[in-house]
């Protein structure tokens, strides 16, 4: 691991954490965050992106600690910060995002630290221009764009095509619904996709990176993967250099990675070596990935990507053609027909807000034989 160190390098702290005992992970991040130098200015609106995932406990190690995110509360609190925290998760379900915060524990440190808990797919969205010359532009939630600063606390999870879930990939969650899924669809492989992670994180700008890696997820992203002990926290003020750091943390190759690929090649980091960690950390061997190949074809017939955001049908005889969904779909998907309105499938991005404006739900989903079926698994899961 490298130990150069250079005025202009990116730099990432990493800091020993052996548990997930409250106030030994507070401490462990309130030293990440001093090490880099960062400065929180007070009074700010903060909004935190945690990894979660909606069917997973803390205990599954799939999804960014609760632990981490009352270090960061803390900190932000003594600053007198007004906190938010968001998420989407994968695979919409009207209402999981909101259960999401319940099984991760976060909603116990919201309550805890006055931090507003909020669901991506029930904020508007605004549309934003990206550096892409496939999909010229991209809608985020606004309160995202408003917030004075975003942390980004992701999870160490290893994962099949990208090589790492870490903290350029955390922010993808940003988009609302099955919006992520859509997006999967339109790209024609892993690195057009990575470039979509890479530009909301140019967008967006998070000021902070957080990585949860104390137990880190060989085999991920899903809970299928085996928990290792990494018992690190690492922190960054550039996400893709904190990616570069937990990759070769997992003894996996920077040039295999997608995300870090492109990062390099857009100027986000200078280079792989050109990074100042402060701190040791621990490497440890991960199951080797299939040999890479970056431009191979994303599956798009894949049931994961295709079958699970769900079309949306208009219930005529319950709408009362009010049009706050004709005023709410961001891309105007949406438009009136007589006294009711009509939805184009093919304009919509699956974003789903239009679900939570409609004052009678007249919005219905549509459902996919594969999102019955993950319905199916979180019902037996108690969700
Ligand atoms: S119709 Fe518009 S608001 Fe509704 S899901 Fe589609 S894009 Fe989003
Ligand atoms: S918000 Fe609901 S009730 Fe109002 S126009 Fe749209 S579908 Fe109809």
């Amino acid at each position: 691991m490298r130990k150069s160190k250079g005025a202009d390098m990116e730099k990432v702290s990493v800091v020993e954490c052996n548990s997930y005992i409250t106030e030994e992970v507070c401490s462990a991040v309130a030293e990440a965050v001093y090490r880099l130098d960062f400065t929180i200015p007070r009074n700010s609106t903060v909004l935190i992106k945690p990894n979660i995932m909606s069917q997973n406990t803390p205990r599954q190690g799939t999804i960014t600690h609760f632990s981490l995110i009352e270090g960061l509360c803390r900190i932000l609190q003594e600053h007198g910060c007004t906190i938010i925290i968001g998420e989407s998760i994968s695979f919409y379900q009207k209402g999981m995002t909101r259960k999401a915060f319940k099984t991760s524990e976060i909603d116990k440190v919201a309550e805890k630290y006055g931090a507003k808990c909020i669901a991506f797919e029930e904020e508007p969205l605004v549309k934003v221009d990206t550096g892409l010359t496939w999909m010229k532009e991209l809608y985020l939630p606004e309160i995202l764009l408003k917030a004075d600063m975003v942390i980004n606390v992701c999870k160490l999870k290893s994962h099949g095509s990208l090589r790492l879930s870490g903290a350029v990939k955390n922010m993808f969650g940003c988009l609302p619904g099955g919006y992520k899924q859509k997006i999967h669809t339109w790209s024609r492989n892993e690195l057009e996709l990575a470039d979509v992670f890479l530009d909301i994180n140019e967008i967006v700008k998070p000021a902070l990176s957080i990585m949860d890696a104390i137990d880190s997820l060989d085999g991920g992203p899903s809970s299928l993967g085996k928990l290792v002990d990494t018992c690190r926290i690492l922190a960054s003020t550039n996400a893709a250099a904190l990616d570069v750091v937990a990759t070769e943390m997992i003894d996996y190759k920077n040039e295999e990675s997608p995300i870090l690929v492109q990062a390099l090649k857009r100027g986000m980091i200078k280079s792989f070596d050109d990074i100042e960690v402060l701190g040791e950390p621990k490497k440890v061997l991960f199951k080797k990935p299939v040999k890479a190949n970056l431009e191979k074809p994303i599956n798009k017939n894949s049931a994961l990507i295709k079958h699970t955001y769900v079309d949306l049908e208009i219930n005529q005889e319950k709408c009362t053609g009010c049009k706050k969904c004709v005023h709410a779909c961001p891309v105007g998907a949406i438009a009136t027909e007589g006294d009711k309105v009509k939805l184009d499938q093919e304009k919509c991005i699956s974003c789903y807000y239009c679900l939570h404006v409609c004052p009678v739900n007249a919005i219905l989903i549509k459902p996919t034989m594969m999102n019955r079926l993950i319905r199916f698994g979180r019902f037996l899961s108690g969700l």
